[in-house]
């Protein structure tokens, strides 16, 4: 059967390859109201794309939890058997939509479950940690790794300068240049929440946690020269390798495990477990397995259902909640600001947003509500028409906070930022760190040499190997 096509009004088309004109020459009659559609639709393709993590990937699939932690939450999502649908989009920070997919860059690890609570959004990275952990400091750390104004050039400087000059980033500097800098693909790395979140048992008890994803396709990375070859060859290649491994079948997996710290363990921590620039040592803060994601289905239109995707730490359900981590505390704002900027204030009504359970607020109109709220009395709360009520069931325990509202130093709160650092160099053998090392030097041409001396003078507080190999790969 054919298909007639139609304006956006449903009005059926005639003629969709000759515009209409006064004579075979024209000019244009300006009724050619087909025309004008099409011209219009098009200068509004694109919706501003995001100002982090622009370009991107994403998949449905499933959480399956295995293990019973319900000693730590009530979170229905997390209860042993418990089979909830997600959707993931992992993106690179930096560069544009349409950058190159294989550069040296953190990964964005956005996931939205959506449960029979409503939606739970987990928005963390490939990376355990970050490279700031006070949030007053973001857009200028994000102005440092997008254009310079002037140039409209990426500028190393910029970089250097910035990093030199917070020594609070050199965990993640030394993550992102080292050998997992450079995914082989979205598949071969882990996730991570990253921040620190809480869980809230059926006892009102509460536990800090921290989330992680680790890829049972095993960790896998490029060099440089394997990922400049990628690029001259596709740009697209961790989108083409993810999109047809669901396509044919290989659907891949992660382990969803979590560390678990008490109140009281928190408070004698030996360093602040809400910095973000940290993360809880193994040895001392087990992982505990939960259970396994896959992702297992490809959408059907990318920009319906991926560009258009919204993701917040906001979203969280009865037994998971945040915790006092700065840096987490700010995402809960500007993630949702961002998106009613950038698709509008009913984002969370377009499909691919849309918890998959009944939503009732209050909220009222605002450009493109497309939902059909029956005609009621009830437009306004408290109100005497049966309309929707709180639930005192679902208010949060209290949250412990501490100390007198101050512009405290961030830096002195927790200043060392090097031991972690030591520990992650020594894992690294031979031939990892001479990739670090070299990974820098490359990183670094063009960067003046003052700039250069104070970032050496950050690694040799890691260890002494460090900054001595960064320098002969700098030939200084
Ligand atoms: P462990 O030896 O118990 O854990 C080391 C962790 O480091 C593993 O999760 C491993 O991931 C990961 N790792 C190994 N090489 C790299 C690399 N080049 N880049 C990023 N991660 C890497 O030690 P600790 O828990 O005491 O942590 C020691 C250091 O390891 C930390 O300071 C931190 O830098 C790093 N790390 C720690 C994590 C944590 O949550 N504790 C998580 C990730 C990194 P895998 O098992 O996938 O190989």
């Amino acid at each position: 059967m054919k298909i007639t096509m139609t304006t956006t009004a449903g009005n059926k088309i005639g003629d969709n390859q000759n515009s209409l004109s006064a004579g075979s020459r024209g000019p244009l009659l300006m009724q050619d109201y087909q025309l004008i559609e099409k011209l219009a639709h098009q200068n509004r393709e694109r919706v501003p794309e995001r100002v982090v993590h622009a370009n991107g990937s994403g998949a449905y699939g499933t959480l399956k939890i295995t293990n019973d932690i319900s000693q730590y939450t009530k979170a229905k999502v997390l209860q042993k058997g418990e089979e909830t649908p997600l959707l993931i989009r992992i993106s690179t920070v930096a560069g544009e939509r349409g950058a190159a997919d294989a550069e040296r860059d953190v990964r964005g690890f956005a996931l939205k479950f959506y449960t029979t609570e409503g939606n739970w959004d987990l928005v963390g990275n490939n990376t355990p940690v970050f490279f700031i952990k006070d949030p007053l400091k973001f857009p200028d750390f994000i102005h440092t790794q997008k254009r310079h104004p002037k140039s409209n050039l990426r500028s190393a400087t910029a970089m250097w300068d910035f990093w030199s000059l917070s020594p609070e980033s050199l965990h993640q500097v030394t993550i992102l240049m080292s050998d997992r800098g450079i995914p082989k693909s979205l598949r071969n790395m882990n996730g991570y929440g990253s921040h620190t979140y809480s869980l809230i048992n059926d006892k009102d008890e509460r536990f800090w946690v921290k989330f992680h994803f680790k890829t049972k396709q095993g960790i896998a990375c490029m060099t440089n020269k394997e990922a400049e070859s990628v690029i001259a060859k596709d740009r697209e290649s961790s989108q083409r390798d993810l999109f047809e491994s669901i396509e044919k079948g290989d659907f891949p997996k992660w382990s969803f495990e979590i560390q678990i710290m008490t109140e009281q363990e928190a408070k004698e921590a030996s360093f602040n477990p809400f910095d973000l620039t940290k993360v809880w040592p193994h040895s001392k803060y087990p992982m505990i397995k939960v259970g396994e994601m896959e992702l297992n289905r490809n959408p059907e239109h990318y920009f319906a259902e991926i560009e258009q995707a919204a993701f917040s730490p906001s979203n969280v359900v009865p037994g998971i909640s945040w915790s006092s981590d700065k840096m987490l505390q700010a995402r809960i704002f500007s993630y949702a600001d961002a998106h009613r900027y950038r698709i509008g204030t009913h984002y969370e009504m377009l499909p691919v947003n849309r918890p998959r359970v009944e939503v009732n607020t209050y909220h009222a109109d605002g450009s493109m509500r497309f939902d059909e709220p029956k005609g009621t009395d009830a437009f306004y709360e408290p109100n005497n028409f049966n309309g929707p009520i709180e639930d005192k069931q679902y208010v949060e325990p209290p949250f412990p906070v501490n100390g007198d509202g101050y512009r405290y130093n961030h830096l002195e709160d927790s200043d060392d930022h090097y031991s972690q650092v030591t520990a992650l160099f020594n894992l690294m053998d031979a031939s990892q760190k001479e990739q670090l090392f070299n990974n820098i030097a490359e990183a670094m041409q063009g960067v003046p040499v003052e700039i250069i001396n104070r970032q050496l003078a950050l690694f040799e507080k890691v260890h002494e190997d460090y900054a001595q190999g960064v320098k002969k790969a700098l030939n200084l």
